[in-house]
């Protein structure tokens, strides 16, 4: 889950630059559908995305099929889709939060709405859990759609929390989703985290995260390495630095690593890891219980 900015630079021009080049088979049914698109377009603008609003489109299957070959082509026209991908693999993907977003969504899914296939606006990083979004649009009750990076300016705050409890030989992760203040898009937020965020994804990552530190405290705060903090608020002063360090990296408070150190910092876990931390006679970076 990430905001992310809305840019529609040279979005309108571009279909007039694809319906005049020659070499891209279908530009003579870009052409015939260029007044189509900018209305949709501008529709799109409009509605801010939203599946509820944006009108849904007059099947066409010529026009199908050119915007669907228009976003796999190679055209230099389209190469944002491609940059789009390879520059955000491995960070925090816009939907979930997860931090391997290798592929490309389509806000508004292609398959019913294939005007948006190439229009930046709709196009968002995103990791696999592309798979639970597909051709779903909305949900069953009124206001229920997923979350827009661009236009839900809420996406970035922290939303997705994890509890750690019995953190000694069997520890339990609890997932709670819980929304921003002042969300205007209520019914959006439930639908959006219940629907895409994986709790089980989440609980997972955190786990693998709280046993590592566990192991080895410097795997998680480098600074441990050399020296044992003083008391229980240098130990949250450490992880503070981490945590705002992976909001800024990540520009989101719901990147899962954040989400991960958030849950260190709790109140019970971070009375917990002070606990074993002060040990008298523990040696520097030496594991806190065997997991
Ligand atoms: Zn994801």
């Amino acid at each position: 889950m990430k905001k992310i900015a809305l840019d529609y630079t040279g979005q309108f021009r571009l279909l007039k630059e694809i319906a005049n080049y020659r070499r891209f088979p279908h530009h003579a049914t870009i052409d015939a559908e260029t007044s189509f698109l900018v209305s949709a377009y501008k529709d799109y603008l409009r509605n801010k995305g939203d599946p509820w609003k944006v009108a849904g489109h007059v099947k066409n299957v010529a026009r199908s099929a050119a915007m669907e070959a228009l976003y796999s082509s190679k055209i230099k026209h389209v190469a944002y889709i491609r940059e789009m991908r390879d520059r955000n693999s491995g960070r925090c993907c816009s939907m979930c939060g997860s931090l391997s977003s290798t592929q490309v969504d389509h806000y508004l899914p292609q398959h019913h709405y294939p005007e948006f296939s190439i229009f930046k606006p709709n196009l968002f990083p995103i990791c696999g859990c592309n798979q639970s979004k597909l051709k779903k649009t909305i949900g069953s009750n009124a206001d229920e759609r997923f979350l827009h990076p661009a236009y839900d300016r809420k996406i970035s705050d922290r939303a997705i929390y994890v509890r750690i409890r019995s953190h000694g030989s069997t520890p339990s992760y609890e997932v709670i989703f819980k929304k921003p203040k002042r969300v205007r898009a209520n019914a959006a937020f439930d639908f959006h985290t219940n629907a895409l965020v994986s709790r089980e994804k989440v609980g997972q990552y955190v786990k693998d995260g709280f046993e590592k530190f566990c192991r080895r405290p410097s795997s998680v705060i480098t600074e441990l390495k050399y020296k044992n903090p003083e008391s229980k608020a240098a130990l949250a002063r450490m992880l503070r630095d981490e945590l705002e360090e992976s909001c800024r990296e990540h520009q989101s408070k719901n990147n899962w690593e954040s989400v991960f150190l958030h849950a260190l910092l709790e109140r019970r876990t971070l009375n917990w890891l002070w606990r074993k931390m002060s040990v008298p006679g523990r040696l520097l970076n030496a594991p806190l219980v065997s997991l």
